[in-house]
């Protein structure tokens, strides 16, 4: 929903905002979070947005379900990423006359942008905050035991056939292989 600044009552507004995985690619493409993170349920996020004279802020919170493949076992998991939505918005001339520096001395905890046209995208606003809130490494439980480096087994499943004591002789054969190789005496 794009929003011209001036029409913002004085009260401010309530908006609900409603999107998907779709709706998301429509505005970025994660392409790097794609492989970790599937968003496939409909959610969607309150939102207040607020305006003092020309500053206008754009706040709230939501908990999307999101399918995520952990980066130790490679398996998907259901979670929930908690989204912050705090953007703050100052016309661009505002930027021009006082530099930025001083405008994000007063924005304090707020994630602060600027416009130029006099019309906010919040639905953008929205899709961005939860791009960012989107986690990188993600983990299916705290003590994912992830791969065996041998054999790829899921370790979380049981031990793998690989024994305990092997990594080490193929690594001390790895070494004498690559001794050999440089001829290394
Ligand atoms: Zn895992
Ligand atoms: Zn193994």
């Amino acid at each position: 929903m794009k929003l011209v600044v001036t029409e913002i009552p004085e009260e401010g507004l309530n908006l609900t905002i409603s999107g998907d995985g779709r709706w998301l690619r429509t505005f970025f493409s994660p392409r790097e979070k794609e492989e970790t993170v599937r968003v496939r349920d409909s959610f969607s996020v309150e939102v207040r947005i607020s305006r003092v004279d020309e500053v206008i802020r754009v706040a709230g919170c939501a908990k999307i379900p999101v399918e995520l493949r952990c980066v130790r076992c490679n398996e998907w998991f259901i979670s929930e990423v908690d989204v912050e939505v705090k953007s703050e918005f100052h016309p661009l001339s505002e930027w021009v006359a006082r530099g930025k520096e001083e405008i994000e001395l007063k924005a304090s905890e707020m994630e602060m942008e600027f416009y130029s046209s006099r019309v906010i995208d919040i639905d953008e606003v929205v899709a961005e905050s939860i791009f960012l809130s989107l986690p990188s490494y993600p983990v299916c439980t705290d003590d994912c035991k992830g791969l065996c480096a041998r054999c790829g087994a899921n370790l979380n499943k049981g031990k793998c056939q690989c024994s305990a004591d092997q990594p080490v002789d193929d690594w001390k054969k790895a070494l004498e292989d690559l001794r050999s190789k440089l001829k290394i005496k």
